[in-house]
């Protein structure tokens, strides 16, 4: 690939520099800077009135969705742009947004697939934050295999009537709307043809008969949800794209989602500096540790040998050719450096990694002692490791079906 920025390019990252140099200072001025930044690094429920005010502020300087088309609040950004502005943002140590599932997601996906009327009810809100939105796919019996959904959604007098359960469906609790994905063809799974019948419809989640139950996770955080619909009724003019279109619309987004999750090893090598640095000030014995010397030379190695992958994955993606099977490589590179820097993290700083955040001797917040734990969803979340060992395996490799 060609490594050279074209002149747009690098006006893009000179504006989007210019902004943040001038306005995350003031943001941190107001809201605290608590120096964890994007990574996860504390629960993410709270810092949502953080989270919330970040992304006003972005939106007022129209960087909150760079993707979108302009007439929408966006900037038409192209994949390049896309790079460069999470490679600034990592850069820049960025707090997270409020409305990430909206954003990338769920906002793209009304523009495509929404009504005139669904799209000026919903799409400014998502970019304001305004409101928050949830993404209700998974269910007990349907996660790698998602077409295996039951949730059903049976058409009444105008509405749609849901019943059934999802489960892991994050920040549930506290967004106002979801994008779920229903069955409403109840027999196409008996039929053998079960990627039909699924729609996708816009729930309002005060809805009376549903019912969000948190999931305390490993970190202790409640983040996630089990959600039970029991005869909740919602509009048949909150459904999004046609009945039975739900699979299509999901696969669109789901495709969001993976070219979003390539772009987070960007920030991974200051993560790497960042735990040195804290190890030198609290543990600097481990840093003469062959063992330990060993690991973090292995890790900045992998981390170099990822931004390349990414390379070579944009590189076709503009080319217009299929983006695999660099994407789910680097979906799997991305869980294995997360495991692998936390790990790395606590053994470097020794005792002192033991301090959970909220303590007042919390190295960087907390954010390495919770990673370690938290980081276990990397090779759950946006596809599964065997899942996207299976997808390398058949279509970069061609092994053989049993
Ligand atoms: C932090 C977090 C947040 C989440 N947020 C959301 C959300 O907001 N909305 C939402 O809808 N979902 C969400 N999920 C759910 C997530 O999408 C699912 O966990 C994921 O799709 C896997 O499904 P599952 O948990 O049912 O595991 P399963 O699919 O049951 O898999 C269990 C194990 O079997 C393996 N396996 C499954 N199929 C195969 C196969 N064909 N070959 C080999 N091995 C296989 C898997 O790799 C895994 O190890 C979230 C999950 C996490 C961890």
């Amino acid at each position: 690939m060609d490594f050279a920025y074209l002149p747009e390019d690098d006006a893009f990252r000179a504006e989007l520099r210019g902004w943040l140099d001038e306005n995350l200072p003031k943001f941190f001025a107001e809201y605290g800077d608590d120096g964890t930044a994007d990574a996860g690094g504390v629960g993410i429920m709270g810092a949502m009135d953080r989270r919330k005010a970040w992304q006003r502020r972005l939106n007022e300087g129209r960087w909150a969705a760079i993707t979108w088309p302009t007439e929408w609040g966006g900037r038409d950004a192209t994949v390049m742009q896309s790079v460069i502005y999470s490679e600034e943002m990592a850069r820049a140590k960025t707090p997270g947004i409020f409305n990430a599932n909206g954003i990338w997601q769920i906002g793209p996906m009304i523009i495509r697939w929404g009504t005139d009327e669904q799209k000026e009810k919903w799409v400014s809100g998502i970019l304001s934050a305004e409101q928050h939105w949830c993404q209700g796919f998974s269910e007990p019996e349907a996660g790698s295999d998602l077409a295996n959904l039951r949730t059903s959604a049976i058409e009444d007098d105008g509405d749609y009537v849901l019943n059934g359960q999802k489960i892991w469906i994050s920040t549930a609790h506290v967004a106002d709307w979801g994008l779920f994905l229903v069955r409403t063809d109840p027999g196409a799974i008996e039929r053998g043809a079960k990627h039909e019948g699924i729609t996708a419809l816009i729930v309002d989640m005060h809805t009376p008969g549903i019912e969000c139950r948190p999931i305390k996770d490993i970190a202790g955080d409640e983040m996630f949800n089990e959600v039970f619909f029991t005869n909740a009724r919602v509009p048949v003019a909150n459904r999004l794209g046609d009945e039975g279109a739900g699979w299509q619309v999901a696969m669109g987004t789901l495709g969001h989602e993976r070219v979003g999750t390539a772009g987070l090893t960007i920030g991974m090598k200051a993560d790497l500096e960042a735990m040195v640095n804290a190890a030198r000030s609290v543990n600097p014995a481990a840093l003469d540790d062959p063992d330990l010397r060993d690991r973090i030379a292995r890790a900045y190695t992998h981390i170099e040998y990822t931004r390349l992958l990414n390379h070579r994955a944009l590189s076709k993606i503009l080319k217009g050719e299929p983006n695999w099977p660099e994407v789910p490589i680097a979906k799997l590179q991305w869980s294995y450096l997360a495991q692998t820097l936390a790990e790395l993290a606590l053994d470097l700083l020794g005792p002192a990694g033991l301090f959970a955040k909220g303590g007042p001797d919390a190295i960087d917040g907390g954010t390495w002692n919770r990673l370690y734990v938290f980081q276990r969803y990397t090779s759950i979340g946006a596809g599964t490791t065997e899942v996207q060992k299976n997808v390398i395996a058949d279509r970069a490799i061609g092994m053989p079906r049993r």
